[in-house]
């Protein structure tokens, strides 16, 4: 493995200041010591330093030659409302809240690419490192982006990464093209006429209206989707009714949909809201419905998805990283920023050995062997891109 050797001399201190801000989590839009401690550093390695970029948000700059070529490095500082259930020395000292994601060692990673760059400063152009608050659900990506953060920095590509338990250290996975899913809510609010259990010919029937309604969306994705994408449409809630002589005046149903592509997520919207107000009035009933887009689908750009395999491939070899891994139905705000500029989203091993923690699990910790590898990726990442 081609680490860099500065970055690996420091892995005491990096792990330290992963290991501190692991202590000290805080939930989105409020990290404001994780904010402050990140400005800090950024200023001391001789960034030029913004914060308060879409609430808790930080942005670094660097540097060298007289290029006007831009990049942008990525991490998200937010943790998550979880009671850690881990004993070690740096598990959290707040109750119900922990770094259950790994975002503390995104953060640390991208600070060690930073005190790298701006040492050695062997790339032409300007970096700019982003960090991000309120991943986990809470829009921090597209409060950024909404404050003017393309416009503000811009930038020719943008990069994050992410660690995967369940894939060994040292290893890399991206794929081109749609990675991970965009995701949505929606709400259904069926309103009848209610009458006696016994004089079903008085009512509108909102219960049986609901049952079919239910009915009816399976066939969406069965029967509208092209076999060849991939969608999920699950109805997650259904509520009615309260009494056994009562057919009551209105039912109210909710879901999520999931899907790759953009196209789709709308297409999917648009069928349940076909089939839900068609079934509704054919039963004399009528429907309000309503979607939520939560997040977009991530989607990497071919260039800079070629260009981040490239560089990790340099670093792990090719034999350590897939090019073409799989799609995961979850979904990442990061998104909001690659609708916005090119870019690619990696995801870097946390380690696959028998019995791993998943994510949002309260026994995860981030695993700082792998610090100066994610570190050494950001940093080869910002010298290839800018002497290319
Ligand atoms: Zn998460
Ligand atoms: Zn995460």
């Amino acid at each position: 493995m081609k680490l860099i050797e500065r970055i690996v001399e420091r892995h005491g201190q990096l792990a330290g200041w992963r290991q501190d801000i692991h202590a000290h989590p805080e939930l989105g839009f409020q990290e404001e010591r994780t904010a402050a401690l990140v400005a800090e550093r950024l200023a001391s390695f001789g960034c030029e330093v913004h914060t308060g970029i879409g609430g808790t948000g930080v942005v670094g700059t660097l540097e060298a030659g007289s290029n006007s070529g831009t990049i942008g490095l990525r991490a998200d500082m937010d943790a998550l409302p979880i009671q850690e259930a881990n004993t070690f020395d740096h598990r959290s000292t707040h109750d119900g809240r922990m770094h259950a994601c790994g975002h503390d060692g995104h953060t640390t990673m991208l600070l060690g690419a930073a005190q790298y760059l701006a040492e050695t400063r062997q790339f032409n152009g300007r970096a700019h490192f982003v960090f991000q608050p309120a991943e986990e659900g809470l829009g921090g990506a597209k409060a950024m982006v909404e404050d003017g953060l393309f416009q503000r920095f811009p930038m020719d590509a943008i990069f994050g990464m992410h660690n995967k338990p369940g894939l060994e250290t040292g290893r890399f996975s991206i794929r081109p093209g749609p990675m991970m899913a965009g995701g949505g809510f929606f709400d259904i609010t069926l309103t009848g006429r209610g009458a006696h259990g016994a004089h079903p010919e008085s009512s509108a029937d909102p219960i049986v209206a609901a049952a079919q309604i239910v009915s009816a969306l399976q066939s969406v994705v069965a029967r509208n989707v092209d076999p060849q994408d991939t969608a999920v449409l699950s109805v997650t809630r259904l509520l009615s009714g309260d009494a056994y002589n009562v057919i009551p005046n209105g039912a109210t149903l909710g879901g999520t949909v999931r899907a790759f592509q953009p196209a789709t997520l709308e297409f999917v919207d648009k069928r349940i809201g076909e089939i839900t107000r068609h079934i509704a009035e054919g039963l004399g009933v009528t429907a309000d419905y309503r979607f939520r887009l939560i997040f977009p689908p991530l989607v990497n750009e071919e260039t800079a998805t070629r260009l981040a395999g490239d560089v990790a491939a340099a670093i792990v070899s090719e034999t350590h990283l897939d090019r073409n891994g799989p799609g995961i139905m979850a979904s990442e705000d990061f998104s909001y920023m690659l609708n916005e500029c090119p870019g690619a989203y990696m995801n870097i091993g946390n380690g696959g050995e028998e019995g791993y923690c998943e994510v949002h699990n309260p026994g995860y910790d981030f695993n700082d062997e792998i610090i100066p590898l994610g570190a050494t990726f950001f940093a080869r990442l910002v010298e290839s891109r800018l002497n290319a």
